[in-house]
């Protein structure tokens, strides 16, 4: 199993060396609850967290 780790920008979980949304290369391998956007322009939730792009999210990093 990959082991999961999210942008410390954006807080998108990647898999990859480079988040595809801010081409970050910084990220947080403690991560504490994960939410999935797969509608992002009609989700409160995601606006509250002000995000601009589908895809899974971690809620808290460390
Ligand atoms: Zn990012």
């Amino acid at each position: 199993m990959v082991k999961e780790k999210a942008c410390k920008k954006c807080k998108l979980i990647v898999e990859g060396p480079n988040c595809p949304i801010c081409k970050g290369n910084e990220f947080a391998n403690v991560i504490q609850g994960k939410i999935n956007f797969i509608d992002i322009n009609n989700s409160i939730i995601g606006q509250k967290m002000e995000k601009t792009h589908n895809g899974r999210y971690a809620i808290k990093i460390r």
